[in-house]
C-alpha cells in the first residue's frame, strides 16, 4: 500500500496515496487540508529567526487554548506518551509521595510512568468506565502528597474526571496539580489556570486535528520552582524542560537543543488557528452537540454509551457493543466496505465496546451521518430513526463546522 512507486529508473520515488479514511477513532483525528497543506510548505532552519517567529506564535496561541498565561508553554517533539515522560521526570522526584487517579488505561501507565521515576505511588482507582470520585481525590490530596496526577480524559473509557477544587487541595499542602489533558484539550471546557493545573501536557492528533508528532505542554511557577529546587537533575537529557526552555524560550536568543520538527510546527500553528478562528467557547460546545446527537442517533440502533450522564468525555463516545454482535466483525467491515475507522474497547471492553472519536473536525454532522449509515448497514438495521436523532441533536448547534470547507475526504 506504501511501497514506493516507480522503482525502475525514475529518481525520488513518491510513495503510493494511502487508502481514504475517515478517522473517527480514539486518535489520530482527520487532518483538515489546510492542515496538510502547512506541513507541505518548504522546510526552513530550527533557528533561523522566520521560524522564531512562528514558534512564538504557535506558543501564544497553545497558552489562549490550554486557557493558561504560563511562559514555559510550547510543543514537547514527541507524540503525546513523551509528554507523559516529561511530566513525570521534571516534576516528581525520587521518594516523592504521589497520587495517581487510575480509572482506565492512561491512569495505569501515568501510575507505571511514576513507579519508574522512583515515586511512592498511592492509587486513586475507579472502576474503568467510571471517574474517580472527588472525595477520594480530596482526601487523599488532604494527606500531603507532592504530588497528585490526574487524567482529565480517559480515552480508555470515555470518561472525562472533575477537578473541582483539587489544585487549591494540593497548593494549601504545597503539592503539585499535573494532568494528562491529550484528549480533552480544545474539544473539553479546560482552563488551566482555573483548574489550578501546575503543569499538563497534550497530543496534536487528537482535538486539535493535526496528525501525531508534538505534545503541547505547559507549566507554571510552582511546577517550575520545584524543577529548579530538585536534588537531583532530571534523569531525561531530551525531557529535561530547562533545556528545552532554553531553545523555545531563549532570552538571549534561542540556544540549539534538538532540531525541531519544523514542519510538524507548521502543522500545529495552522491548526491552532483552526481552532481560535472558531473561538474555544463554540468549539467545546460543538463537541458537546456532537457527542450527544451521536449517543442520541446510536441509542434506536441498541448501542448505549459506557459514561454514566455528566461523567463522559464529549471528544469521545464510548458505547457497549449490542449482545450478539461480533465487535471486530463490524469495525473490521467499517474500515474495509465503508473507509472509516473506529477502535475497539480495551480493558474489561475489550471485544465488548467501541470507541468513537468526537475529535476537532470530526466532531460535525457530516462525517457522523456517514458513520450512523454504515453501522445501520452492518448491523442490519434500518437507520432512519438514528439519521432522524442525528439531525434533531444538531439542531441545537447554533454554529456547525462544513467538513466541506476543511477537509476534501468525502464524508
Ligand atoms: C492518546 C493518549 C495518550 C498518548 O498519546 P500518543 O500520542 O498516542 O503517544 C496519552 N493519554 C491519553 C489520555 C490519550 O488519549
Amino acid at each position: 500500500m506504501f511501497a514506493p512507486s516507480g522503482r525502475s529508473g525514475s529518481v525520488g520515488g513518491v510513495l503510493k496515496a494511502p487508502p481514504q479514511r475517515l478517522l473517527l477513532g480514539a486518535g489520530p483525528s482527520p487532518v483538515p487540508d489546510r492542515v496538510l497543506a502547512a506541513m507541505a510548505q518548504p522546510t526552513i532552519g530550527h533557528l533561523d529567526p522566520a521560524f522564531g517567529a512562528l514558534m512564538d506564535e504557535t506558543a501564544e496561541m497553545l497558552r489562549r487554548t490550554f486557557g493558561t498565561e504560563n511562559r514555559a508553554t510550547l510543543p514537547l517533539s514527541a507524540t503525546g506518551s513523551g509528554g507523559m515522560d516529561a511530566l513525570v521526570v521534571n516534576f516528581v522526584e525520587p521518594g516523592d509521595r504521589v497520587g495517581v487517579a487510575v480509572a482506565g488505561l492512561f491512569g495505569e501507565r501515568m501510575a507505571d510512568a511514576l513507579g519508574r521515576a522512583g515515586a511512592e505511588v498511592v492509587r486513586v482507582e475507579a472502576g474503568w468506565g467510571r471517574a474517580v470520585p472527588l472525595e477520594r481525590l480530596h482526601e487523599a490530596a488532604g494527606e500531603g502528597l507532592d504530588a497528585l496526577v490526574v487524567v482529565h480524559g480517559e480515552t480508555s473509557t470515555g470518561m472525562c474526571q472533575p477537578l473541582d477544587g483539587l489544585g487549591e487541595a494540593m497548593h494549601a499542602s504545597g503539592g503539585l496539580l499535573l494532568a494528562d489533558c491529550v484528549t480533552s484539550l480544545g474539544g473539553q471546557s479546560l482552563s488551566i489556570e482555573d483548574a489550578g493545573i501546575d503543569a499538563a501536557f497534550s497530543g496534536t492528533q487528537k482535538c486539535l486535528n493535526a496528525p501525531p508528532g508534538l505534545a503541547p505542554f505547559t507549566a507554571g511557577e510552582r511546577a517550575i520552582a520545584k524543577l529548579e529546587g530538585r536534588a537531583q537533575k532530571p534523569r531525561s537529557w531530551f525531557f529535561d524542560l530547562s533545556l528545552v526552555l532554553g531553545y523555545w524560550n531563549g532570552d538571549s536568543g534561542r540556544a540549539y537543543h534538538h532540531t525541531a520538527p519544523i514542519n510538524m510546527v507548521y502543522a500545529l500553528h495552522e491548526a491552532l488557528e483552526l481552532v481560535h478562528e472558531e473561538t474555544l467557547a463554540a468549539r467545546w460546545e460543538r463537541h458537546r452537540v456532537a457527542h450527544e446527537s451521536l449517543r442520541r442517533a446510536l441509542a434506536p440502533l441498541g448501542i448505549e454509551r459506557i459514561a454514566p450522564e455528566g461523567e463522559q468525555l464529549n471528544p469521545l463516545l464510548a458505547v457497549r457493543v449490542p449482545e450478539g454482535v461480533d465487535e471486530a466483525a463490524v469495525r473490521g467491515a467499517l474500515l474495509e466496505r465503508h473507509g472509516i475507522e473506529i477502535s475497539g474497547g480495551l480493558g474489561p471492553f475489550a471485544g465488548r465496546g467501541w470507541r468513537i472519536g468526537v475529535m476537532g473536525i470530526g466532531a460535525s454532522p457530516e462525517p457522523q451521518r456517514r458513520l450512523v449509515e454504515a453501522l445501520a448497514a452492518e448491523l442490519g438495521r434500518d437507520s432512519a430513526d438514528s439519521l432522524a436523532a442525528l439531525d434533531e441533536g444538531w439542531r441545537t448547534c447554533e454554529h456547525v463546522f462544513a467538513w466541506s470547507s476543511v477537509s476534501s475526504t468525502p464524508a
